[in-house]
């Protein structure tokens, strides 16, 4: 670990970690957009993930998430537990993309799951939530035979009006803004940067060099070995 990004990490006491899919493959979940994703594969899967396609084909769609989206013996890797350390110290929120309920598990104090959590199941009839595993046995809610979904924001719908102002609203106090495991070139996600407090540094740890419309500081190394590094 470089000393100075050592002493940044030292110095902040606001960071916002943004985060995605490159998070969660270090714990074995397919990135959806990687070479070998689910949507290189499957052409259609943003039709078969819209609220659409849930309406006029549900089975269809149950059977699509729970085979291509569920990983329920995921677990937390290092970089949850690190960015989840610093929430801790009240220190970080984490913003995400994913939607595995891996930094929950992790113990993340201060989370956005801005795309929503898959883990989290409701019924669009009476919008009781229900457990996961009552999900995982059946798409119909047991008491009023609704259909059942996971919170999560499908491809024709928009992002919660509540996760918006609360990522936008930690991005103006940020003093250290770290990318981690996403190119940020998913809109609206990416959109986030423009509302950064301007005297933030901004960090991006990825293998791949990344392109940002802003400056920032590039850290080309694996985010698994990086974080095992960091002293929170
Ligand atoms: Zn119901």
């Amino acid at each position: 670990m470089d000393a100075t990004i050592q002493k940044t990490f030292d110095d902040a006491n606001k960071i916002v970690f943004l985060t995605g899919a490159g998070v969660s493959t270090a714990s074995g979940i397919p990135d959806f957009r990687s070479a070998n994703g689910l949507y290189t594969k499957n052409r259609n899967a943003e039709y078969y993930l819209s609220h659409r396609y849930f309406v006029s084909d549900p089975d269809g769609f149950y059977e699509f998430c729970k085979k291509n989206l569920y990983f329920p013996d995921a677990k937390p890797n290092i970089i949850h537990q690190k960015q989840a350390a610093f929430t801790q110290q009240d220190r970080a929120v984490v913003i995400t993309q994913n939607i595995d309920n891996l930094y929950e598990e992790a113990g993340t104090k201060h989370l956005i799951d801005f795309h929503g959590n898959l883990f989290h199941v409701y019924c669009e009839k009476c919008h009781e939530t229900v457990p996961i595993s009552e999900y995982l046995r059946s798409r119909l809610h047991q008491k009023d035979n609704g259909p059942l979904r996971p919170d999560v924001v499908l491809y024709d719908e928009g992002i919660k009006q509540e996760n918006i102002i609360n990522s936008v609203k930690a991005m103006q106090q940020a003093d250290l803004i770290v990318i981690v495991g996403t190119s940020m070139k998913v809109y609206p996600f990416a959109g986030l940067l423009e509302y950064r407090n301007p005297n933030a540094k901004v960090i991006a740890v990825n293998q791949q060099l990344l392109q940002l419309p802003i400056e920032f500081q590039m850290v080309q190394a694996d985010a698994t070995t990086f974080f095992a590094d960091l002293k929170v």
